[in-house]
Formats: C-alpha cells, sequence, structure tokens
C-alpha cells in the first residue's frame, strides 16, 4: 500500500513537471579538480543544476536523512540542517525558510536537488559549464594549488567584497559588487591588455553559476565581433587575502576611463586614443550625431533592465520565475538591437546575478543612457488577471512608455492595460527617459504558458526594439 502510494506520487509529481525530461545527457561532476562516476544524469532544469542527492552524501560527505513518506530530505553539514520537499520550492536552513528556483524532484529513482541552496550554505563553489555540460564543485578549504586553508568565517567576516556579476556590451565593462573596492587598474603591452585588480574581494553566491571560478581557474568571457576587444578573462587571483583579476584583452591599443563612483559599480569605458580620431563603427555610416554616448560613439546607448535576479526570483509562476523570464525578453532585446549601428545596448544584468536597484539607476545614470527599459512579469492573487501594461514615473518619459506600449501590446496579443503612472524606483531615480514593461501576468497559467514561449518571447523582444526605435528616430 505504501508503495503503491508512493507511486501516486511520484505520478502526479512528474505530472506537475511536465518540463522534466529535456536533460542533457553525459553530463559531468568534478569535485575539488577529480571527474566522479555517477551513473546517473546531472541537469540544468530551468537555470538550476541539479545532482543526484548521492553526491551530497557520498561525494560532499554530508550526512543525507531522506524521508519517503512525506517526500523530505534532510541535508546536515558544516553545523547547518537544511530541509528539501520533493516536489515543493520552499526550502528551509535551520529554521530560515528558503525558495528555490526549482523544486528537489525523483526521476527514474533518483532524487535530484538543486546544488545552488546547498552549495551556499556549506561554502562550495559551483560552476556549469553549459556547452561541455560539467558541473565543477569545489570545496572551500580546498586550494588547488595546494596552498593554506585559511578560510574559516563567512566573507562577510572577512570583510571580502563580493563580485555579484560580470559583463561587457560594446565598450564598456560592468562589475557589479556588494561594495565598493577600490581597484587597481593598469595597462600592459605585448599583448595588449587592461588588467583589473580587485582587492580583498572574492566571487559571490550571486555571482552566475556559469561565470564562478575557484582559486587558480581563469574563467573567459567570449567576446563576439568586437574590433577593441578580443576577450575578457578572469580568476581568483590571490587566496591570502582573496582578491580578483580581471584582465581585458586588447586587439589594440587602448585608453579606458574607470568610474567606480560608489554602490558597488564599477565600470571601465574603453576610449578611443588620445590624438586619433575616433573610427566610426561601420564603414556604412555617414555622419555621427553628436550622441550623448559616454565613450563619445556617438551611438545611442539604450540600457535594458531584466528586473530581479539571483536570490530575488520576483514573481513565482507555477512552472517559471520572473527573474528568468525578464532575462530571456532582456537578451532577446539585446540581440536585436546589436545589430543596429546607431544604438549602443547595455544590459544591467545577462545571467541570473542579482543588482541592487539603485545599481540599475547607476548603470544607465554613469553611462548617460538615452533610454532605460526594466522588463518585469506581473503576478495577481487572482488568477485570472490578465494583460500587458507599461509603466512612466515622470513626465519625461510618458512618450516612450505610449510608444514601447503600442508594440508591446501587439506582440504579446494579451489584454491591453494601458499605459499607466507607476512610481518605480528605476523609472523614479533615473532621470531619462523610462519605462517599465509588464509583459503579462505569471500568476495566469495562460499567460505564463505563453511567455515561457521563445518565439512569443522573440515576439515581444521585436515589439519593445520597434518602439525604442521609433521613439529614438532611428531605423
Ligand atoms: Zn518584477
Amino acid at each position: 500500500m505504501k508503495k503503491f502510494a508512493f507511486l501516486l506520487f511520484l505520478f502526479a509529481f512528474m505530472w506537475s513537471f511536465p518540463h522534466i525530461g529535456d536533460a542533457a545527457t553525459n553530463t559531468r561532476v568534478v569535485l575539488n579538480g577529480q571527474q566522479l562516476s555517477i551513473p546517473e544524469e546531472v541537469q540544468n532544469m530551468d537555470g538550476s543544476v541539479m545532482v543526484p542527492i548521492r553526491v551530497i552524501s557520498q561525494e560532499l560527505g554530508y550526512q543525507v536523512t531522506w524521508n519517503q513518506d512525506d517526500g523530505k530530505v534532510a541535508i546536515d553539514g558544516e553545523g547547518k540542517s537544511i530541509t528539501l520537499n520533493i516536489g515543493k520550492k520552499s526550502a528551509s536552513v535551520d529554521n530560515q525558510t528558503y525558495t528555490l528556483n526549482t523544486a528537489p524532484v525523483v526521476q527514474n529513482g533518483t532524487t535530484l536537488v538543486p546544488i545552488r541552496l546547498v552549495s551556499e550554505q556549506m561554502g562550495i563553489k559551483v560552476n556549469w559549464n553549459n556547452s561541455d555540460k560539467i558541473v565543477t564543485l569545489a570545496t572551500t578549504g580546498t586550494s588547488t594549488g595546494g596552498g593554506t586553508t585559511s578560510e574559516s568565517g563567512s566573507n562577510a567576516e572577512n570583510g571580502l567584497a563580493l563580485v555579484n556579476g560580470i559583463s561587457f556590451s560594446e565598450s564598456r565593462l560592468l562589475v557589479t559588487l556588494d561594495k565598493n573596492v577600490t581597484p587597481k587598474v593598469s595597462k600592459m603591452d605585448s599583448p595588449n591588455r587592461i588588467v583589473i585588480d580587485l582587492p580583498n574581494s572574492d566571487f559571490g553566491g550571486g555571482f552566475a553559476q556559469g561565470q564562478s571560478a575557484s582559486a587558480g581557474q581563469i574563467q573567459t568571457l567570449a567576446v563576439e565581433n568586437n574590433d577593441k576587444v578580443s576577450q575578457i578573462r578572469y580568476s581568483q587571483y590571490s587566496t591570502d587575502p582573496s582578491s580578483i583579476r580581471i584582465v581585458i584583452d586588447l586587439n589594440n591599443k587602448q585608453n579606458y576611463e574607470v568610474f567606480n563612483e560608489g554602490d558597488g559599480l564599477l565600470i571601465v569605458d574603453l576610449t578611443p586614443d588620445n590624438g586619433t580620431k575616433p573610427t566610426p563603427p561601420t564603414s556604412t555610416e555617414g555622419t555621427t550625431q553628436p550622441g550623448s554616448a559616454v565613450g563619445n560613439s556617438g551611438k545611442k546607448v539604450v540600457v535594458i533592465d531584466a528586473g530581479h535576479g539571483y536570490q530575488d526570483p520576483g514573481a513565482v509562476g507555477s512552472v517559471s520565475t520572473e527573474k528568468a523570464l525578464n532575462l530571456a525578453v532582456a537578451l532577446k532585446v539585446e540581440a536585436i538591437l546589436k545589430q543596429d549601428p546607431n544604438i549602443d545596448v547595455v544590459l544591467t544584468r545577462s545571467d541570473d546575478t542579482f543588482l541592487e536597484l539603485k545599481q540599475r539607476v547607476k548603470v544607465a545614470e554613469k553611462l548617460n543612457a538615452d533610454l532605460f527599459v526594466s522588463i518585469h512579469a506581473n503576478s495577481s492573487s487572482s488568477s485570472a488577471a490578465s494583460g500587458t501594461e507599461t509603466y512612466y514615473q515622470r513626465s519625461n518619459s510618458k512618450k516612450l512608455a505610449q510608444t514601447i506600449h503600442k508594440y508591446l501590446v501587439a506582440a504579446t496579443g494579451f489584454k491591453n492595460r494601458g499605459v499607466q503612472y507607476g512610481n518605480f524606483h528605476v523609472i523614479r531615480e533615473t532621470t531619462m527617459p523610462a519605462v517599465l514593461l509588464e509583459v503579462g501576468f505569471i500568476s495566469n497559467k495562460s499567460e505564463e504558458s505563453k511567455m515561457n514561449d521563445a518565439s512569443r518571447q522573440q515576439a515581444v523582444a521585436e515589439g519593445v526594439v520597434k518602439g525604442i526605435k521609433e521613439y529614438l528616430g532611428v531605423s
């Protein structure tokens, strides 16, 4: 009877998670430099790396207690007790409640749990290499170089600044941290590069899984089709005290400006060399307008802000989180705008990282953006609530709101809830025309499923771009 109940439970559970099964094959897990042999699949579900519970008990050595009757998995270690609930996004650590991006699941008899909460609580660094499907786990205190194991407390106790995100667009590097550091930036040649050292800093838990680097490992950020920069590299440069090094590999000699004005936002802006004429971005371009862009490219600077991120999921639907939907649309908007030689598009985040609202504002203000678009999804306690709306806060944003909304509502096909006044931080504290889009309701099953559809996201992105271009008068 128990077995029957369990099967029923399994069935109900699998039925409610239809997205299970788009698994990558041949995923590998590397722990402290050694590849583990685990027959079960490691998967990336909705952006969460899911590992078999066996990795946590046998490989990481934590005590795992599996209570099949109530679907609870308890993990004890490092003086902490984590409780996960199969099929549920709620979890607890000691007595604090956490919301997971993806619920633990039982699949083909294997319990898969999201590694992130466990890794954060137990101090394990996780890196997910999506193209090669490799999960790298590194327990802190294990130095790959055979060095000292000096870590004892949390980073907060160590006073380290935590890097939450590194991104590069067009001609500027954006680094977000949880507090200010004074970077040491220098130019080197043969080969030409700019070296940014962040003293007393480490990678934060909010640093995207695909980006994190453990001691000694150098990670690269690919830069495509850029005439100035070939790639960005970063690593934990030293461990005692911890520091981060970021290197911009240049194609040519390049001057730069560093903006470090608080709130943990650091921008390294590549500027044309003194004494040389700025080269136009493309040969097809005639005269460029005297635009307001930093870096005097003459292009219109558009900042696209995917709402929420990392520990802040935004609204949570039945199969998705708002932060993921926002990011999906933002990346598609970026991809389209990038093709326009008149527009310099900058994302506040390009992965699952977290920025404070004031950091998002600061990105737009520092870059002297021509406009700012924040992408969100709506939620209501009434599951019937539906529709698309666009918010402005300042009067100089109303026209932008109207222009984008017209195309946005056509693209979603949802009910038209109109252009509205909304007192949101990011559109209030910015000074350029700024709008906040509520694409649709994640709390509405039908709209949620449409917002998860890649072709609908593409249509929404195209609509947003049409509005932006019409407003800017570029075609
Ligand atoms: Zn939101």
